[in-house]
């Protein structure tokens, strides 16, 4: 037998001690980094069929003096499993909020929706309504203008209390949006159980939908769905004019992707939008 052969079982895995030390160098930095003005929120756009922005996408931007630009990819796994994910969490909220108030004034601007993402963890830690609350308040908002993006695996726990999280953020009028749906695992029964405003059409069934037929038929069924539910269906990660057309040909009329901008900073994004 060889020794140490690529299919040996080793209990020693360098690159598993490789991977352990990124995750708490980057655990370390990120501890810090809520704390010293290295986090910032970007914006994406989201348009209607008469590419008007309706809305902007909030997508967190952390850079590290050492370890330079670390995508979400990397720092929010690490983030949910530390627990971070809930200080994290609610520097996004506030930055959500601090734009809210500074764009409520505005002719334009006003009429825009934020969205910003909600990991399970955070979605389901005690302080989460009262956290938003507070904010709303501090900034004098109503909520008609926040949307919070949360995914299937908020269902791992009880359907009820998910609910009633909901509700009781749906009175200050704040919106849900059901994010990378088709990936996850929820049943439908649930679906219509949940006060969602929008589904979001993962990025993955987008990328080969002209050429994919399952992914033209997953889509399909998402339309429909919505269209059943009285949701809103806006497609992620549109790249292309020809995924366009096709999405507006199935019934799509919602879209965000890098046609239509990249994430950048709300100032950026503030005067395109005013322009
Ligand atoms: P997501 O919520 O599904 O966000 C969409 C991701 O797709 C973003 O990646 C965005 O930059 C990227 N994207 C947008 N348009 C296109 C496109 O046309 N093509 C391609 N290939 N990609 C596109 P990003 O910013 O790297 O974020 C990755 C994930 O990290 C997010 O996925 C979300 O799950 C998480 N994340 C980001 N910010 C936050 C946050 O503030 N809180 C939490 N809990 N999660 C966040
Ligand atoms: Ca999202
Ligand atoms: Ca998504
Ligand atoms: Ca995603």
């Amino acid at each position: 037998a060889k020794i140490g052969g690529r299919n040996a079982i080793r209990f020693f895995d360098p690159d598993m001690q490789v991977e352990l030390n990124r995750r708490s160098t980057i655990e370390k930095a990120l501890r810090r980094a809520v704390n010293s003005n290295q986090l910032s929120l970007y914006l994406q756009p989201q348009v209607d069929i008469e590419r008007h922005i309706f809305g902007v996408e909030g997508l967190l931007r952390w850079e590290d003096p050492i370890l330079g630009f670390v995508p979400p990819s990397d720092f929010i796994p690490v983030a949910e499993a530390s627990g971070l994910i809930i200080p994290l969490g609610e520097w996004v909220i506030e930055q959500a909020c601090e734009i809210l108030a500074r764009w409520k004034h505005d002719p334009i601007l006003k009429s825009v929706k934020l969205s910003i993402n909600i990991s399970p963890r955070q979605f389901h830690h005690a302080e989460f309504v009262s956290v938003i609350e507070k904010q709303l308040e501090h900034h004098q908002l109503d909520g008609s203008k926040l949307e919070l993006e949360v995914t299937e695996s908020l269902l791992i726990e009880d359907i009820d209390i998910t609910v009633s999280r909901m509700k009781a953020l749906g009175k200050h009028g704040i919106q849900f949006a059901l994010d990378d749906f088709g990936t996850g695992y929820a049943s439908l029964g649930y679906l219509k159980q949940l006060p969602l405003a929008l589904l979001k059409i993962d990025q993955s069934f987008v990328k080969d939908l002209l050429t994919d037929n399952n992914d033209e038929a997953i889509v399909t069924t998402i339309l429909a769905l919505g269209s059943s539910l009285e949701l809103g269906v806006i497609a992620e990660g549109v790249e292309s004019r020809q995924q366009v057309s096709k999405l507006e040909s199935m019934g799509c009329h919602l879209f965000q992707g890098y046609l239509y901008g990249r994430p950048a900073p709300a100032e950026e994004w503030q005067r395109k939008i005013i322009d």
